[in-house]
């Protein structure tokens, strides 16, 4: 089967979160497993792209409103990935340092789905499935349907639409729809939602299926969906969960070139031990200490605004005897906040604001805890990393968390799992973690090796991927 995955991330060309993750591994997945995956991304002025050789494979050009612009394809040559990844470049628009965060996104990602449409129509042999990930590319179901330059020979190729995160949908007002290439105004009512358009919305309409990255996330969506609850549940006959995996070769403590000491799981004591004290050096913490870590964008999803409070009590219920590093961007009242906890904590609490895939890996490696208190976690993948590395995942019970962390009470458990996203919740919590460090140590050795054992490579998911998209053939 032939698949082109359509998105605005891809690690390692381009990643500002998960969805890079996934895409920069599903499809090497999906080549492994016998077929032809190709990933398409806009080519942003990323590192990745200035180190590798590119190939031009078409050049075009399309409208946004009256506005004529020129596009190129570009194709990595090595093939280094695993899979296919093509560029699309439009200058002026796409050919940026950041990924997101420009006031013109919305032209932006609107062109770049035109060319990708415009690009596949002139293909001699149409690929089997289309395969798009969040609002960024939502439209493109869409256009392959109504879009006049696009419909005779797009509109029967199935397409797929995967939500990452409906708390971004990417809507506009209705003044803006001259950005649209030309389409079937018959059909503009699939384009709006709550009096805009909205490519999200448009996405789960219009699809042939829908997927979310988890069971729970799925569920978790009708009750609160940015707006969105009702049109999910109106789509759930069209829906279903597949849980994210990970890209078990880039994320492996016994070959991950971003460590200095590797280990397996027969060395996993000696090896934590090693990167702990490396991190700890680092940030002036004590490696004898418990060390909790927290990684990702600092913003009200993911419970970043409760960290300072929770981290600030939490060292003051035991003190001296406990550590946070914390790695991370986005809302600057949060990373003051967490900066000014510096220099009153010094030797408890280290803090790095910004984005570093390096420091990333050493932390899931030297680490004895990650915590994710999460108030929406679509699926979340720091947990499975964290286990794949041997670290205790401490989480709360929400979509992809709930799915894939069992607290260590429970049968089979490994991690620590709590109700609210609330400071209590998360004291109690490292209150538990702390007491498994200092009284049980055996115990914390079984848990380690434990998790690292649990399978949540991509293998299995893929497959269910695939499963669906015979499903639509
Ligand atoms: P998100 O909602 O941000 O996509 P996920 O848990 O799905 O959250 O994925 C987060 C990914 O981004 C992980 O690979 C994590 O290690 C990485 N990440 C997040 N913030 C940073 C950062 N500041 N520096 C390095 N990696 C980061």
């Amino acid at each position: 089967m032939e698949i082109v995955h359509v998105a605005a991330e891809c690690f390692p060309m381009a990643k500002a979160g998960g969805l890079g993750d996934v895409i920069g591994a599903l499809p090497k997945y999906q080549v492994l497993q016998g077929h032809v995956a190709k990933v398409v991304v806009p080519m942003y002025r990323t590192e990745f792209l200035y180190q590798q050789q590119w190939e031009l494979v078409h050049e075009s050009s399309q409208y946004i409103g009256s506005q004529f612009f020129h596009y190129s394809v570009i194709k990595e040559k090595s093939n280094r990935l695993g899979f296919d990844l093509y560029l699309v470049d439009i200058n002026g628009l796409l050919d940026r340092e950041k990924i997101y965060g420009y006031p013109d996104d919305t032209e932006r990602f609107i062109a770049f789905q035109n060319a990708v449409c415009d690009w596949i129509y002139s293909w001699t042999h149409l690929p089997d499935l289309i395969h798009c990930h969040d609002h960024h590319t939502g439209l493109v179901p869409f256009l392959m349907q109504y879009g006049y330059d696009f419909k005779e020979r797009l509109s029967t190729i199935p397409s797929v639409f995967t939500v990452h995160n409906a708390q971004y949908n990417g809507a506009f007002s209705w003044e803006q729809k001259y950005l649209l290439p030309a389409c079937d105004m018959l059909h503009w009512s699939l384009l709006d939602w709550h009096g805009q358009i909205n490519p999200l919305a448009t996405a789960v309409k219009t699809a042939w299926r829908v997927t979310t990255v988890s069971k729970g996330y799925l569920q978790e969506l009708t009750n609160s969906a940015a707006g969105l609850e009702h049109l999910f549940a109106h789509e759930k006959e069209k829906s279903s969960g597949i849980l994210n995996g990970i890209d078990t070769e880039i994320w492996d403590p016994a070959h991950d070139p971003y460590l200095l000491f590797h280990y397996t799981v027969k060395t996993v004591a000696q090896g934590k031990r090693q990167n702990k004290e490396e991190l700890c050096r680092r940030f002036g913490l004590d490696s004898e200490r418990p060390l909790f870590c927290f990684i990702g964008r600092m913003v009200g999803e993911k419970a970043a605004d409760l960290l300072p409070a929770a981290i600030a009590a939490c060292v003051a219920r035991h003190p001296q005897r406990i550590s946070f590093l914390i790695l991370g961007s986005g809302e600057s009242s949060i990373e003051q906040q967490l900066d000014m906890l510096t220099e009153p904590l010094q030797g408890s609490v280290g803090v790095y604001i910004g984005y570093q895939e390096a420091l990333s890996h050493l932390m899931y490696a030297g680490a004895d805890f990650m915590l994710m208190p999460s108030r929406v976690e679509p699926c979340g993948l720091n947990q499975l990393y964290a286990l794949r590395f041997g670290t205790l995942p401490i989480v709360r019970a929400v979509g992809g968390l709930k799915d894939t962390v069992i607290d260590m009470g429970d049968k089979g458990g490994f991690g620590i799992r709590f109700e609210q996203a609330t400071v209590e919740d998360i004291m109690h919590a490292v209150d538990r973690a702390v007491t498994l460090y200092y009284d049980q140590p055996g115990h914390l050795e079984h848990f380690r090796e434990q998790v690292m054992e649990i399978d949540h490579s991509w293998r299995h998911a893929a497959k269910q991927y695939l499963q669906l998209y015979k499903s639509i053939q």
